[in-house]
């Protein structure tokens, strides 16, 4: 009775054991090409109203050749209308 239950525990440890190595292996295949790149939860700043908030919340604008991003599109448009010269 008690070598059945050894040769389960053994074969759940091995079970375990190749599981945890397939993954690794697995991950370290995926790791090692390109990664961090886009990483989506940075914090930034919105420079209308000054509200730090995730970047893949807001909201993106285009403004001198830079990517922009606010809060709202209500700060979007303050901004624009605040820093693009007047439109002829
Ligand atoms: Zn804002």
């Amino acid at each position: 009775m008690i070598r059945i239950l050894i040769l389960a525990l053994l074969g759940y440890v091995g079970y375990r054991v190749v599981k945890r190595w397939a993954r690794d292996k697995l991950r370290s295949g995926h790791v090692d090409g390109r990664m961090p790149d886009r990483i989506d939860d940075v914090m930034i700043k919105d420079p209308q109203c000054g509200t730090y908030f995730p970047r893949r919340d807001g909201v993106s604008a285009r403004h001198a050749d830079r990517d922009l991003f606010f809060c709202s599109r209500e700060c979007r448009d303050k901004y624009l209308a605040a820093n693009s010269p007047p439109a002829a």
